[in-house]
This record gives C-alpha cells, structure tokens and sequence, in this order.
C-alpha cells in the first residue's frame, strides 16, 4: 500500500460563497469590469477566464482586470439569424475581431457601426482603429461589446 493511500483526504464542500469563473466573470462585467486570469507561468492573460492558461496550461494563475482598450482589427456582420434570442432586439448587427491592450484577441459585437457594406468598407478602408470594451445590458446577462474609440 503506498503512502498516500494511508493519508486521510478530508472532503470539504465548497464554501456557499464560492463562484464559478463564469459567474465571477458576468458579475464583474455587470460592473463594467473585463475579469481575466494572468498566468504566473508565462506572464500571458486567458479572457474569459477558465481553469487554466490557454497558453501553457498551467493552473498557476491570478485574477486580472483588462483595460478594456485594443484596436479593431476587421468588422462584419452575419446575414444569419442572431445566435440567441436575445440578440434579436439589435440585430442586425456588427462584430468583430479586437486585439486587447493586453494581447488578448476578442471576438465581440461592435456597436456604433451600421451593418452595411458600405459602412463595413469604411471601417477596413481606415485601418485597425482603437476601440473601448462597454456592456450591453441584456434581459438575462450582461454582454462585452465594443464601441469605437
Ligand atoms: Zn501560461
């Protein structure tokens, strides 16, 4: 019998207050807040955040608030139906690809931009541009968008 087969493990419940990372990470954008996990392996931010680095795998890591600011790389719009219910309020609409301050690439609605071709075009024409992450209050969560800066 080895070792640890002989140690007692003491089973504990987890406190009444304990939040999942996706309940921590909605009540913090409720806030307005960007809630990431930094690693203290690789220095890098997983957002949202999960139960271990997207990077290196590691489950070394701290809780983080991203600044919210990035460039949008492109922009587009689907032709689809909204993926959700609750987006048919604002559909349709615009999304796009951020890079985060951070290093974080984001894929998220972009509000202020119609969804248009031609609109579309002009946010390509004028090049990555710097962007500001806001909250969409929903019926049910909170939602990351972004608005141009
Ligand atoms: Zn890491």
């Amino acid at each position: 019998m080895c070792a640890q087969a002989t140690q007692r493990v003491e089973a504990r419940a987890p406190a009444a207050e304990a939040k999942s990372y996706v309940e921590q990470y909605y009540d913090a954008l409720r806030d307005g807040r960007f809630l990431a996990h930094k690693c203290r392996k690789c220095g890098r931010y997983t957002f949202p955040p999960t139960t271990c680095c997207e990077h290196c795998g590691s489950w070394d890591f701290e809780a983080a608030y991203l600044s919210g600011r990035g460039m949008l790389l492109y922009a587009s719009h689907g032709i689809a139906p909204p993926p959700h219910p609750r987006f048919a309020g604002i559909a349709p609409y615009v999304y796009g690809q951020i890079m985060l301050d951070e290093g974080v690439a984001v894929q998220a609605i972009v509000r202020g931009v119609e969804a248009t071709p031609q609109a579309l075009r002009a946010i390509f024409e004028r090049g990555p541009l710097p962007v500001n992450a806001c909250v969409m209050s929903m019926t049910d969560l909170p939602v990351l968008a972004f608005e141009l800066a």
